[in-house]
């Protein structure tokens, strides 16, 4: 493999060009593959816990590959983030899935994941409101997702990105909450709207009873600091019991719907609606 200019390579270990020659060309296919609108939302339905009520969706990247496979973020997030990708992948994928929210019911919200290396990008809240704008949705029905580890190395300009999208009406979620570093005063100091519990603490919560004093104690303190907070992970109905029981507000998990595609998301949310 021939490496870019600017790129160097400092030794080799057996078996590792092949590594490298590898991910070159995923490097190459994923610029081609933004540049060529092929990263698509996968839509997963956020419900309301004491009603059952669809009160928006996240927005899941996919890569979409050439024989129709579908790549997971896992694959490639990681890549568009070393490669300086990442920014042009998220305004592309927000202007798709603003694009499907438009047809949604009124007041349907679509939230959206945030790298923690977009806080450096000084566009990042105008041109959000700009491809909000052309798609034709209001910032009202907008959040975004922000996962604990931005807020350590980045606190200042953290705070200062989530106070810009709030002054604009978009909502803020700290996600992950509890597989991460973050302390419990950025919670107090970053006005966050949203709090997600990581599903790690879902999982087992119908059983374990550690799992269930974090939540139910993580889900009070929300509240007390006027926070909402969402569950990932519920999977089953033990534990959307469980999590109803302890006050959390909104689920999100296989067990109301797994990551599909826009038309499908659609199809779920007028059915489900009452009219
Ligand atoms: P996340 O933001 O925590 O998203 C939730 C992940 O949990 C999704 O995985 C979803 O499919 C999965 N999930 C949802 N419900 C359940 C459940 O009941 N059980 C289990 N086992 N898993 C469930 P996905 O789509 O593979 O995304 C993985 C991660 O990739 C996301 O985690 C997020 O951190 C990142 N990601 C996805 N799309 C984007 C994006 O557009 N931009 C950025 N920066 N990151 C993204
Ligand atoms: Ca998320
Ligand atoms: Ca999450
Ligand atoms: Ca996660």
């Amino acid at each position: 493999a021939k490496a870019s200019p600017g790129q160097s390579f400092c030794f080799f270990e057996p078996g590792m060009d092949r590594a490298v020659t590898e991910r070159a060309r995923t490097e190459r296919e994923l610029r081609e593959a933004i540049a060529a609108d092929a990263i698509e939302p996968f839509f997963q339905p956020l419900v309301e816990l004491s009603t059952g009520r669809i009160l928006g969706y996240e927005a899941l990247a996919r890569w979409r590959q050439q024989d129709g496979a579908v790549k997971d973020p896992d694959e490639f997030i990681p890549i568009a983030e070393e490669c300086g990708l990442i920014g042009d992948l998220y305004f592309g994928l927000l202007a798709k899935a603003a694009r499907e929210a438009r047809e949604w019911d009124q007041g349907t919200i679509l939230s959206i994941n945030l790298s923690p290396l977009q806080f450096s990008d000084p566009w990042l809240v105008g041109r959000t409101l700009k491809v909000l704008n052309h798609a034709g949705l209001s910032p009202a029905r907008l959040e975004v997702e922000i996962t604990e580890s931005a807020l350590v190395s980045e606190l200042e300009t953290a705070r200062a990105v989530i106070a810009n999208f709030k002054r604009q009406g978009i909502k803020v979620s700290l996600d992950d909450f509890g597989t991460g570093y973050s302390s419990l005063r950025h919670l107090s100091e970053l006005h966050f709207d949203k709090l997600k519990i990581d599903r790690s603490f879902i999982s087992n919560i119908d059983t374990n009873l550690d799992s269930q004093t974090i939540v139910q104690a993580v889900t009070s303190m929300a509240h007390h600091l006027g926070l909402q907070v969402i569950v990932e992970g519920v999977e089953t109905e033990a534990s959307a019991q469980s999590v109803r029981d302890f006050g959390c507000d909104v689920g999100q998990g296989f067990l109301y719907g797994r990551p599909a595609p826009g038309h499908a998301a659609k199809q779920e949310n007028s059915d489900s609606e009452p009219s």
